[in-house]
């Protein structure tokens, strides 16, 4: 277990919310104190329900076509991205990784500081910095200066055409539902009694637990599980399957372990959690791994076991709109309901409850709603990417999916070490693995496991949207030094398998032949 020295603590327990300037700047801007809801058109070209990335994305678009929109938010606009999701996470993991850096300085030729000190007030002053200067650009006031008309309530539907928002009516020509999805809840006996976090306020802490214990190992689990171990927090992960990110290849979940142990954190695979009690103030957690049972002692608990779309309170039976309490709203390939008047989009309908996903959906159901379009759910090319170091990137079939499918498929990979950037910033952990149809040079898939994968998997989504095949790809000069270079790598390997053609092995003949 790791126990950073020089870590200042404050105290065992969870603190409370801060507030500061930047907390009334973010609420100013995407919860305005003195918000009055403007009195409604008479009929909205179309009403969207929740402001988090898919709502602001829809409302954005819309207003921007001239079309007459009204949006609605129950509690804060920018919803889970902005607020307690993608930006705070991002944000604490920049500045645990500084720490881990820091820590490492000798590997670098550096001076590790004599006195590393982990200011956790600090650090959560930064995120709460940094979201509030994302949230200018989700503000009420951007919405209105777009034509936008916001409202703050809860939405109920009332029939196919018209909703209530508190006391006031909304009618629309076309509705979308962009509710998103909040923390599922694992049924753990003594869990909600006991009090544990998830994302929805642990972006609000101000002193760090002693001891934590992260519930699961997908993306959320392992970014935060990582995130607090580096800032100095006993992390101990557990996870009910036999290796993290559960969906990725086996190679890159392996990695992920190397390094959490590397980090410090206690990594309890093919594990459950029985129960949770309080004993003197601590969480007494039970484990059982196969027979093995073993017990842990912590201070805090934070559980990300997965997300349930918002679909409660909103009188959806109402509307004529279909859906299930654990996979949302049913939407057909054009994100539209049995309600033909209503779309949906991003977490409260789709299986990749990613931000982009949210952005690219939302996109597709406005165009869909108000210009007749047909454009498919299904033609998107969604990446994602965990941002844990070394981050784990993704895009289109993975092997076993490909094989599923009969697909013939060859798999071309470029470890990290074989890569002068990677060796020169040392940060050789990953690879590079692009999967082809086999005898073709079409992309199917790719991951990559590295410090930038994230940045690096859009060479790859751009070449999967635009039909580049790996045989261009060898061609694109990547700028050297870098870590994308993997990439053309991967590609030179394609070529290297690929025989000349006949025309222009006869003309090597050739020319061999007149220089002799
Ligand atoms: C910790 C964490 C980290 C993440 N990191 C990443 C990342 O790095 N990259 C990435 O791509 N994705 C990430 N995600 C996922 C990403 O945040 C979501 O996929 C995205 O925010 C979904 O957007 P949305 O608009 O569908 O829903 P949301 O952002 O959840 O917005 C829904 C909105 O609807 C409102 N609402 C709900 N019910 C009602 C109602 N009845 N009436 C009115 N309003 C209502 C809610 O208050 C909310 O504001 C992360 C998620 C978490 C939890």
């Amino acid at each position: 277990m790791n126990d950073t020295p020089g870590v200042e603590r404050r105290g065992d327990n969870v603190a409370t919310l801060a507030s500061d300037a930047a907390e009334r700047e973010r609420l100013g801007n995407v919860r305005p104190l003195d918000w009055r809801n403007p009195s409604p058109a008479p009929r909205y070209d179309l009403v969207i329900v929740g402001a988090g990335t898919a709502g602001l994305v829809a409302a954005h678009t819309a207003a921007a076509q001239g079309a007459k929109v009204a949006l609605v938010e129950r509690h804060l606009l920018g919803g889970t991205c902005l607020n307690i999701g993608c930006v705070p996470s991002k944000a604490i993991l920049r500045t645990s990784r500084l720490y881990a850096q820091m820590r490492q300085a000798d590997q670098y030729g550096a001076q590790i500081p004599a006195d590393i000190r982990v200011d956790f007030a600090n650090v959560m002053e930064r995120v709460r910095g940094v979201r509030a200067r994302i949230s200018r650009a989700d503000s009420a006031r951007r919405l209105t200066a777009a034509g936008v008309d916001v409202f703050f309530g809860q939405v109920r539907f009332k029939g196919a055409d018209v909703l209530d928002v508190e006391r006031t009516t909304l009618r629309f020509r076309k509705a979308l539902i962009a509710t998103g999805a909040r923390p599922d809840t694992p049924a753990i006996p003594g869990l909600v009694a006991a009090g544990y976090l998830t994302n929805e306020n642990a972006f609000d802490l101000t002193e760090p637990p002693r001891r934590l214990l992260v519930i699961g190992g997908g993306p959320l689990g392992c970014e935060m599980a990582q995130a607090f171990c580096r800032l100095g927090v006993q992390n101990t992960i557990v996870q009910k399957r036999p290796l993290f990110l559960p969906r990725e290849e086996r190679d890159a979940a392996q990695i992920l372990s190397d390094a959490f142990a590397r980090d410090g954190i206690a990594v309890r695979l093919n594990t459950q959690v029985l129960d949770v009690r309080v004993e003197g103030g601590a969480k007494i957690v039970d484990l059982v791994s196969d027979d093995y049972h073993s017990t842990v002692v912590v201070d805090a608990i934070l559980t990300g076991t997965g997300r349930v779309p918002n679909t409660d309170g909103l009188d959806l039976e109402a509307a004529g709109v279909d859906y299930d309490a654990r996979r949302g709203v049913r939407v057909d390939d054009f994100l539209r309901t049995r309600n033909r008047r209503i779309y949906a989009a991003g977490d409260v309908c789709l299986r990749h409850k990613f931000n982009d996903t949210a952005d690219a959906s939302a996109r597709i159901a406005v165009r869909n709603a108000l210009r007749g379009g047909r454009q498919r759910l299904s033609a998107l090319t969604i990446p994602w990417c965990t941002y844990t170091d070394p981050e784990i990137a993704h895009v289109g079939l993975y092997v076993r999916q490909a094989r599923e499918r009969n697909i013939p498929v060859k798999t071309f990979t470029i470890p990290m070490h074989d890569v002068d950037r990677a060796i020169a910033d040392d940060e050789e952990a990953g690879f590079v693995k692009i999967n082809v149809r086999e005898r073709t040079d079409r992309i199917l898939g790719a991951t990559i496991v590295a410090r930038h994968a994230g940045e690096m998997i859009s060479e790859i989504t751009l070449a999967i949207v635009a039909g580049v095949g790996l045989r261009t790809l060898a061609r694109v000069i990547h700028a050297y030094p870098t870590q994308a270079e993997a990439i053309r790598k991967a590609a030179d390997a394609y070529v290297r398998t690929r025989s000349a053609p006949a025309g222009e092995r006869w003309a090597t003949a050739w020319r061999r032949w007149l220089r002799r």
